[in-house]
């Protein structure tokens, strides 16, 4: 931490004032053309933007304090640099300038200085700064008496949120909407567990959460006197309504903001998929972080950013909802059967401008003329739209194609921006003028004409002087400081009438007024004044024109990105050969044919599988290495999730029931962030499964139990696969290297044993990538090590050794006798078994219709109380009295 004892200058003081009131952001303090920053922020800044920290040092002081400074007009690229950093930036300005400062307060007074902007990740509207394809969310979370909600807001995209949590929801909540910031109040801080959402995490100035205070803000904002109709369900998402909005006011230094209005979303409408399960399965992003080689990107055809921003919250909430699948459906039908009007769509949609981030950025008084044109441009491509989409067969029947066509029809703001607006050349900033069409205001027009005679009275002035004087080379010109002058060369110097006005000597010339000159240059400047001050008039009144219409405007950009993402939808499935998933209430899992949509690009032939889960729910998949198990696991659970977001499927047939969640365990890598092995993460992740899956979820399951010693981790592999039949009783498909597993397949009539095939052809095996009946005979591991460059020394012990451990096993194990944990009943808890040493098997436990007493004396024996924890004792005399119980019916029976 910097410290600095010396008395401190006046403008350090200021500084130190503004900074205090904002804890936790570094404040870029504006002087001249830079934004400078001290002390303990500026050694932190110049770290992070490799820029030179100096010091700060007024003549009484020996030391001073460190600081830094960046360019005003390249400010906006450092602050995001600082952002993604975890920072958060105050842009404090100059609210005056010295004149002013000067005129008020004296010689020696200190402009003012005001913080006009708080950068944090959630709340940010520039382009430059937001990434294009995906949306970014500020979000906040709040409990109110026992009810917990969490609020989303997209600034920039005009989406707003809110929905109720509690602590099993929240995560998964979290994980599909991926908020950049989250707000909680100071004393809530630790409510719930954020996870690695932690970091995010944000306080807003002052009471914003506090129900009343909230309300009173949300109300302001929404223009009503009650909250009646929006169907909140409690006060907890008011909360979290009001204290967004409050914070979107705070960071844009606003005390009115505009924003879309909140919607109610109800948990039980989607899907929830944890964070595991998205990252396993490379939904929106591969596990390398590339949206390059996900579902998204394989299937995503939009045309339009917000298409493809809506896309992606699609895929990451999947619909539970019967009806509202089968709509999305009748959406893509519609288009896969028009293609010409698909096409005329698309052709259209293409290449507009991004309708909500203009809005957003008008708004937040941000924007510039380019909004308004692109505003423009998006709706007078509304026709166009409206008379293609009504070349379709009944779009009124299908409810989204009724909506789209009902929200894209003309807009009353497309004659007033037609006519105002002069769209060629545009300036990027309001007060840079010529943006307003000729003919939209006759005052405006007037005062550009005398500008431009104005102009044209100095050329002809240049032309009479240089004539009268005989001087060709004189010249009138422009300086900040001078204004206009006459510019003479010193060998002219003689002949310079007596009416000239002297200026200005330099080296080469002597500068000169006149009467003249004078008088028109103060119709140029007035005249220009007056232009661009009406502009800017005109500028303000056509944005609040067009804020007021935000609502309507918001609709017609929802509607947009519906179509392109329809039209991708319908487009995907022509290209590739899709086929419309029929979606029933049951628990059938049936695909006939199915594909992998990102594995089958990368492949020359992929080859088409069927899964049929209906009968048997669990299959359990063997199979060589690089066979093809993840491939077939995965691509199922992918086809589950497309046809839950209304999409066509890559098959020949598929029939779904719904499902309500997808659980996957896949794959394994160490968190050590938090602490876990990657044995840990596995058996989290298992645990999570068989505590929350219910008979209406999709499980998959990709190995259990690698991740430790070869029988810990079979019988936890067994037992799971037990407990998945008989507790669960959801769709699962199982991939395992434990062959013993199979044996399950004659006891259980629900599990069927799947193998990916191979082929040995002349001493090698070629993969066919096909899911056949039955079990795999075996791994290939050694070979598939050998495919993999092994050295060859290597991988021929490698195979003595296996031949060696495969004739001891059977040796061991004899050939008719069963795996131990095959056979039936209470099993006695593990640690109550001896330590069984590597490849001699377990022996098998005693079933319990013959338990006697002696056995039960001997389980009782081989307890160590020591080594059991609290839980496992209990559990243990639990069994011990099960035992006991069932021994004893057992007696009185025989
Ligand atoms: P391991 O047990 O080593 O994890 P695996 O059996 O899970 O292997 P995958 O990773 O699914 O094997 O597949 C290996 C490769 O085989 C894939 O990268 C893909 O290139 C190819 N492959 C998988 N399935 C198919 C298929 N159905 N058609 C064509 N190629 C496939």
């Amino acid at each position: 931490m910097h410290k600095n004892t010396a008395p401190q200058t006046p403008m350090m003081q200021q500084y130190s004032t503004i900074k205090s009131q904002y804890e936790g952001f570094l404040l870029f303090y504006r002087m001249g053309d830079f934004y400078e920053l001290f002390g303990d922020d500026a050694c932190a800044a110049a770290g992070v933007l490799n820029i030179t920290l100096t010091q700060r040092r007024s003549s009484k002081e020996s030391t001073g304090i460190p600081m830094c400074g960046v360019p005003f007009h390249a400010a906006e690229n450092y602050i995001a640099k600082l952002l993604q950093e975890g920072f958060k930036v105050a842009l404090c300005e100059q609210t005056e300038s010295p004149q002013e400062a000067k005129k008020a307060r004296g010689s020696k007074a200190l402009v003012n200085r005001d913080v006009v902007r708080l950068y944090t990740k959630g709340t940010l509207t520039e382009d430059s700064m937001l990434p294009q394809q995906a949306a970014t969310y500020l979000s906040a979370l709040y409990t109110y008496k026992g009810a917990s909600a969490f609020g989303w807001l997209d600034l920039a995209g005009g989406t707003f949120n809110v929905t109720t949590v509690n602590a099993a929801t929240l995560l998964p909540t979290l994980n599909r909407v991926n908020p950049s910031e989250i707000l909680v109040e100071e004393a809530q801080e630790n409510t719930f567990t954020l996870d690695t959402w932690e970091s995010a995490q944000t306080t807003p100035f002052g009471d914003v959460f506090s129900p009343h205070i909230a309300e009173r803000t949300l109300k302001e904002q929404l223009h009503v006197s009650t909250l009646d109709g929006f169907g909140f369900t409690d006060k907890a998402q008011i909360a979290v309504c009001g204290a967004l909005v409050a914070y979107v006011a705070q960071t844009q230094k606003m005390a009115q903001v505009t924003l879309p209005r909140p919607q109610v979303s109800h948990q039980g409408g989607t899907m929830h998929l944890d964070p595991a399960t998205c990252t396993n399965l490379e939904l929106t992003k591969t596990l390398q972080g590339q949206r390059k080689g996900s579902l998204l990107h394989a299937i995503d055809h939009s045309v339009t950013a917000a298409g493809s921003r809506l896309m992606e919250a699609w895929l990451n909430a999947p619909l539970r909802d019967k009806s509202a699948i089968i709509n999305r459906q009748e959406a893509v039908a519609t288009f896969v059967a028009h293609k010409a009007a698909r096409t005329t769509l698309r052709q259209t949609l293409k290449g507009l401008p991004d309708l909500s981030r203009a809005l957003s950025r008008l708004n937040f008084k941000r924007g510039g003329p380019r909004d308004m044109a692109s505003i423009y441009h998006v709706l007078s491509c509304l026709p166009t739209l409206g008379k293609a989409l009504n070349t379709l067969k009944d779009p009124h029947k299908v409810p989204h194609l009724h909506s789209i066509c009902t929200n894209l029809q003309s807009h009353s703001l497309t004659a007033l921006l037609h006519k105002a607006l002069n769209t060629e050349n545009l300036p990027l900033l309001a007060r840079d003028g010529d943006f307003i069409n000729e003919g939209y205001c006759p005052d405006l027009d007037t005062y550009r004409l005398y500008s431009h005679q104005a102009l044209d009275l100095l050329q002809q002035l240049e032309r009479d002087e240089a004539e009268a004087l005989g001087i060709s080379s004189l010249k009138i010109k422009y300086n900040k400081v001078w204004g206009y002058y006459i510019e003479l060369t010193k060998a002219n110097a003689a002949k310079v009438p007596s009416h000239y006005i002297h200026r200005q000597t330099t080296t080469q010339s002597q500068r000169f007024t006149t009467e003249k000159l004078l008088e028109i240059e103060k119709n140029v400047a007035s005249s220009g004044q007056k232009a661009q001050e009406r502009e800017l008039a005109l500028y303000e009144e056509l944005r609040a024109a067009i804020c007021a219409e935000s609502t309507s405007l918001l609709q017609v950009a929802h509607a947009l990105a519906e179509l392109d993402v329809f039209l991708s939808m319908a487009t995907h499935a022509q290209e590739k050969g899709l086929t419309r998933p029929e979606i029933t209430e049951d628990t059938v899992f049936e695909i006939t044919a199915g594909r992998h949509s990102v594995v089958e690009n990368t492949v020359e032939t992929f080859i088409p599988n069927n899964c049929m889960l209906t009968k048997a729910p669990l299959w359990l998949v063997t199979g060589p290495n690089m066979a093809g198990k993840s491939t077939f696991l995965r691509q199922n659970a992918l086809l589950a999730i497309l046809a839950h977001i209304g999409c066509y499927l890559p098959a020949k047939k598929a029939k779904i029931g719904l499902i309500d969640r997808i659980f996957t365990r896949i794959g394994a890598a160490d968190d050590l962030a938090r602490g876990q092995s990657t044995f840990m993460v596995e058996m989290v992740e298992t645990a999570n499964i068989l505590n929350n899956a219910t008979e209406k979820s999709l499980v998959i399951l990709d190995e259990i139990g690698r991740g430790t010693a070869t029988y810990d981790g079979l019988s936890i592999a067994w037992a799971c696969v037990e407990h998945l039949l008989n507790q669960k009783r959801c769709r699962t498909l199982f991939a395992t290297h434990y062959h013993e597993l199979t044996q399950l397949e004659e006891k259980y009539k629900n599990l069927n044993c799947y193998h990916v095939a191979v082929k040995e052809w002349e001493g090698e095996i070629v993969f066919l990538h096909e899911v056949q009946k039955g079990a795999a005979p075996r791994s290939y591991g050694v070979h598939v090590g050998r495919l993999a460059g092994l050295p060859t020394a290597v991988t021929q012990r490698a195979e003595s050794v296996l031949a060696m451990l495969e004739e001891r096993s059977a040796h061991t194990l004899g050939a008719h006798q069963q795996m131990p944990l095959f056979a039936e009943g209470p099993i006695a808890p593990p640690h109550t078994q001896p330590h069984t040493p590597t490849h001699t098997p377990p022996q098998p436990v005693e079933n319990a219709e013959t338990l006697s007493a002696k056995a039960l004396a001997t389980t009782v024996k081989a307890i160590n109380p020591d080594a059991l924890s609290p839980i496992q004792a209990l559990e243990t005399l639990y069994q011990l009295k099960k035992q006991a119980q069932e021994g004893g019916q057992d007696g009185t029976h025989h």
